[in-house]
C-alpha cells in the first residue's frame, strides 16, 4: 500500500516513514502541500497520505482544501496529523475532505488503528 507523508519537518518525516514501513507501506514523502501537489499532479496516487497541519509554502488544511477539487479530484484517504492545540480546527479539516486525524503525540499502533478504521490494511 503506498502512501505519502507530507510534513515540512525532515525528522517527523522520518519518524512516521519508518512506522509507516513497518506496518508494510511505500512511503513517499513531501516537505509541504505545494510539493505534494505537484507529486500528485504526475500521475502519483497514493492509498492514503498524512498531512501535517503547519507548513511553509502550503498548509495541511490549504492542501486538503485543493487536493479534492479539480484538476486533482484525489480520492486517496487523508489523515491529519495534529497537535492539541489544532483540534478545534480538525472540524474544518473534516469538512474540507479530510477522512480522520491523529493527535501528536501518536503511536505506531495509533496510526496503525486509524488506518484500520478507514478500511485500510497495509
Ligand atoms: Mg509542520
Amino acid at each position: 500500500m503506498q502512501a505519502l507523508v507530507i510534513d515540512d519537518s525532515r525528522a517527523m518525516r522520518l519518524v512516521l516513514n519508518r512506522m509507516l514501513v513497518e506496518l508494510g507501506c511505500e512511503v513517499e514523502e513531501a516537505a509541504n502541500g505545494r510539493e505534494a501537489l505537484d507529486r500528485l499532479g504526475h500521475g502519483f496516487a497514493p492509498e492514503f497520505m498524512l498531512v501535517d497541519w503547519n507548513m511553509p509554502e502550503m498548509s495541511g488544511i490549504e492542501f486538503v482544501e485543493a487536493v479534492r477539487q479539480p484538476p486533482y479530484s484525489s480520492t486517496s484517504r487523508l489523515v491529519m496529523v495534529t497537535t492539541e492545540t489544532e483540534a478545534a480546527q480538525v472540524m474544518r479539516a473534516l469538512e474540507a475532505g479530510a477522512d480522520e486525524y491523529v493527535m501528536k503525540p501518536f503511536t505506531k499502533e495509533s496510526i496503525s488503528e486509524k488506518l484500520a478504521l478507514l478500511g485500510l490494511e497495509p
